[in-house]
């Protein structure tokens, strides 16, 4: 049974959400206050968690944060919710780790919608082999990936667009093309978003001094290139 982890101080908000994952088959739990979220995450492993900004005691920002920091819940999916519509506000969310975001008041069908979609694109693609291109390695059995041997520490939407590139490297693949492709052709999901994510990956993979291997041809997409200059 698929497993949400409903993160929200707003006790209507909290019964309505309850209310409606019930009905569709999930499995539900709550934290209504910010501090019990990791513990309770590490207890439980939740296939997904639906994330206040808002909270008492923490921000939902930081728990984004903390929770891509811990280890075990590094590829636990991520929406958060927020009554902020600003696109900064959103681009930041996505930057601290969420996979999506939901403006509130939001209708229960467009939440439920957003869900079903995450869910199934973090699904992982089979794949007969691993991939290695320069000096990465993604091993999609142990859903790990090294970089000089280093282990990267990337949550799912970053794995999944990591996967892609990988897949194909050397070849620019276009923004239309990796949202497709990751996003599944989500309506909602802007051009801006593949920027976002592409930046967390790219950061995620630089993190241990690594040279950057993603190369952005302006207006067009992305490449992985392990012999890219410093001219960017
Ligand atoms: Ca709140």
């Amino acid at each position: 049974m698929t497993k949400i982890l409903i993160v929200e101080d707003e006790v209507g908000l909290v019964t309505l959400l309850k209310y409606n994952l019930e009905k569709q088959g999930y499995e539900t739990l709550v934290c209504m206050d910010g501090k019990d979220v990791l513990t309770t995450a590490l207890l439980e492993n939740p296939d997904l968690i639906l994330l206040d900004w808002m909270l008492p005691n923490i921000s939902g920002i930081d728990l984004c944060q903390k929770i891509r920091k811990t280890y075990e819940l590094r590829s636990v999916p991520i929406i958060m919710l927020t009554a902020r519509g600003e696109e900064s506000d959103k681009v930041k969310g996505l930057s601290y780790g969420a996979d999506d975001y939901i403006v509130k008041p939001f209708s229960v069908p467009e939440l439920m919608a957003r869900i079903m979609a995450l869910l199934r694109r973090i699904t992982p693609v089979p794949v007969v082999r691993n991939l290695s291109y320069g000096d990465i390695e993604m091993d999609f059995s142990k859903r790990r990936v090294l970089r000089d041997g280093h282990p990267v520490h990337l949550g799912p939407t970053e794995f999944r667009l990591l996967q892609f590139l990988m897949e194909k490297p050397g070849n620019v693949l276009s923004r239309e093309y990796l949202l497709k492709a990751v996003w599944g052709g989500s309506i909602h999901v802007e051009l801006r978003t593949v920027d976002v994510h592409i930046r967390r990956l790219r950061l995620a993979l630089n993190e241990n001094g690594g040279r950057d291997i993603i190369r952005t041809v302006r207006s067009v997409g992305y490449a992985l290139d392990s012999h890219l200059q410093d001219e960017e």
